[in-house]
């Protein structure tokens, strides 16, 4: 009996020594793939410049390597031209092909009229016949997105102008199917090794009450702290009892729930931010929030609450400051909602300098923003030095979208604020904000990350970590989606090691 006891003993005695060996064999193997692929993206970088040939190297390694999350994506945004052409088609919608004011009909908007009730005349194109028109399709694109605006001369819109309007021309065809979209979207998210998307669908519905929403809209932009709390509270607590108010909510949940039925798997996870469009009344902006944080608290599928629109426009400049009261009231009555902010979406001369001076530390300190989405203007704010030590300090993490910055601001290259970020050790995550009109995906950004910025190897894999570690995404899940990274980063560098193998050899 004694014999066999010590045999058992024996014998699990040298499993766990094989078991561990093993470990440690792996272990080693990942420690030298880690090595080997810090120095090849190295090399890479090292020479990588826009006119260098290793730039299409370093992409291959951005293409391959794991993204994490994308957590500033708007779902509109995210689509191509032509995914809303096909929904131009599904619908039996048509295109105006020519521009004709008498008629109400501008070139490159969509007629939205049901079917059968459309214009019967050959100024309005069914999507077939735009695909044959090889000259009228390309215009719709460059019209439908920012494809081809700087790469040739032709009639130009300001940037950001042409940029927002995409989003008027191809709205009509984008309500076909969220769950069709948000499918492709899926799909493009696998083949970019994103595991994770935090998205912007659905702005939060706003319930309208005349007699308090005077009240809001007349407040003067110098009313005292606590006159503006008592308006926006009065409201807060109408919406709280109205019962359409609470079934616009229900159906807006409903709704988001609906759309993201099933869409999760073992390798990806879709979350949902609420949202209000900045540019609308303030006592409209304020019901939507309401509704925004409402359909957001306890919610495990939508994650946040943020605020859209251009930052430069006549209302949202005026109404900044109220709106971060809004936001930090709302926050008090919901602490358990996170909120990502747009802030700082600007630079100089695109509003006055006094304009660029506290809406990042605004977003912080009075609205409570986690994140801020692009914080562009933050080397322009009155005691930079300060706010990004606070921003260190809480741990705010910035939404770095280079193409979109680019693009809207024209800010890049050296003139962008990524740099600042790093220095000041201020967190960041790399996003594509609007792939779609920006006809870029997430491993464009990566590969203008690295290329332009240099960043070592170990920052690049904090800045992929950031984008689960400051996702909305609850405690639990967060803890399986690094688990799950961790997975990828060991596949991605044994890969990455072969492959730095393989470019040791002569090209011939
Ligand atoms: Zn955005």
């Amino acid at each position: 009996m004694k014999k066999i006891a010590h045999a058992i003993i024996l014998a699990m005695a040298l499993f766990s020594v094989a078991v561990v060996e093993a470990k440690d064999l792996r272990n080693d193997s990942a420690q030298h793939n880690y090595q080997v692929t810090k120095k090849f993206y190295q090399s890479l970088i090292d020479s990588g410049n826009p006119n260098n040939p290793q730039l299409a190297e370093l992409n291959l390694l951005m293409t391959m390597l794991p993204k994490g999350g994308d957590i500033h994506h708007h779902y509109t945004g995210a689509l191509y031209a032509e995914t809303y052409l096909d929904w131009v088609d599904k619908q039996g919608f048509c295109v105006y092909r020519v521009d004709d004011p008498a008629r109400h009909r501008e070139k490159y908007r969509i007629d939205s009229s049901p079917q059968g009730a459309g214009p019967t005349d050959n100024d309005c194109l069914k999507a077939d016949a735009i695909r044959q028109d090889t000259g009228f399709y390309r215009e719709l694109l460059m019209r439908w997105s920012d494809k081809d605006f700087a790469n040739h001369s032709h009639e130009q819109p300001a940037p950001d102008q042409q940029f927002f309007d995409t989003f008027g021309f191809f709205s009509p065809a984008a309500g076909y199917s969220a769950v069709a979209g948000l499918q492709i979207l899926k799909q493009q998210a696998k083949a970019d090794k994103v595991q994770y998307l935090e998205t912007m669908l659905k702005s939060a519905p706003s319930v309208d009450n005349p007699a308090l929403a005077a009240r809001i809209d007349a407040l003067p932009p110098d009313a005292d702290a606590s006159v503006v709390g008592q308006a926006l509270t009065s409201y807060a607590d109408f919406l709280d009892r109205d019962a359409d108010a609470q079934q616009k909510i229900a159906d807006y949940k409903s709704a988001l729930a609906s759309y993201a039925a099933g869409i999760d798997d073992a390798d990806f996870t879709l979350r949902f931010q609420s949202y209000v469009s900045r540019n609308n009344p303030p006592a409209q902006v304020f019901a939507g929030l309401y509704s925004a944080f409402a359909a957001a608290h306890g919610s495990k599928l939508i994650v946040g609450v943020n605020i859209v629109g251009p930052e430069n426009g006549v209302v949202a400049m005026r109404d900044y400051n109220l709106h971060m009261q809004m936001f930090h009231l709302l926050k008090q009555r919901y602490p358990d909602v996170h909120l990502s902010m747009h802030a700082g979406e600007l630079t100089l001369g695109m509003v006055p300098p006094e304009g660029l001076r506290d809406h990042i530390r605004n977003a912080v300190e009075i609205a409570g923003a986690e994140r801020i989405g692009h914080g562009i203007d933050v080397t322009y704010e009155s005691n930079p030095d300060r706010l990004l030590e606070e921003m260190q300090q809480r741990h705010v993490a910035v939404e770095i979208c280079l193409s979109s910055n680019a693009f809207i601001l024209g800010v890049e290259q050296k003139a962008h604020p990524v740099t600042v970020y790093l220095r000041h050790k201020v967190p960041f995550v790399i996003a594509t904000d609007d792939a779609g009109v920006s006809r870029s995906n997430i491993g464009a950004e990566y590969l203008l990350f690295a290329s332009r910025y240099k960043p070592s190897y170990d920052v690049l894999k904090q800045v992929v970590y950031n984008s689960i570690r400051y996702a909305f995404i609850d405690p639990a899940e967060k803890k399986l989606q690094l688990q799950q990274l961790d997975r990828r980063f060991i596949q991605f560098e044994a890969a990455a090691a072969k492959l730095a193998d393989d470019s040791a050899r002569p090209l011939r």
